[in-house]
């Protein structure tokens, strides 16, 4: 007769349920209808969106004020605190900047940095530019990602499906920015 240890089986059942979680956490989908609307709105676009005044109105960090540079709020940001650093002319080639816009660059980014690692309470940031049509940019005007990185404590979606969790809303990061 067949004896099955109820430990065995216990320890079975666990493991299945591990695979089952894990499984069904990395092929977890999730919505964002903002994106959608965004890329619709993209599509339907004739115009630069970055050239677009109402944009620049809506996402600007006034505080921050140059000559030849925009800090914006990313609408859709990749993580809590993620600005955008955008040429106020419509430039899409690094080649095409001028050596004052490259001067007045390097102040931005410092400035940008410090500003939000005293929000943050960080000192490590990821600051990422994707150039040309094959590089994934999502709008030909150059636009850097400004994004402050923290050491936290992980979640279980942050672990298992490699998703990390934003938790800030775009705008409030705006609204937090002008109250510093
Ligand atoms: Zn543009």
């Amino acid at each position: 007769m067949l004896k099955i240890d109820a430990a065995a089986v216990e320890i079975f059942l666990v493991l299945f349920a591990e695979f089952a979680s894990f499984a069904i956490l990395n092929n977890m989908r999730m919505l964002d209808t903002t994106r959608a609307l965004y890329n619709q709105e993209k599509k339907s676009r004739k115009n630069c969106y970055f050239c677009d005044k109402a944009v620049i109105n809506k996402q600007e960090c006034t505080d921050f004020k140059y000559i030849h540079w925009y800090v914006l709020i990313n609408k859709h940001p990749y993580l809590d605190g993620n600005l955008m650093v955008i040429p106020k002319k419509h430039k899409t080639k690094l080649a095409q900047l001028s050596a004052v816009e490259w001067s007045e660059f390097s102040e931005v980014i410092v400035d940008v940095e410090k500003v939000l690692s005293q929000l943050f309470k960080t000192d490590s940031f990821n600051i990422a530019l994707n150039e040309g049509k094959n590089s994934g940019r999502s709008v030909p005007h150059l636009h850097w990602q400004i994004i402050p990185r923290k050491k936290k404590n992980r979640n279980a979606v942050e672990i298992f499906a490699k998703i990390e969790v934003v938790t800030l809303p775009p705008f409030d990061l705006k609204v937090m920015l002008s109250k510093k």
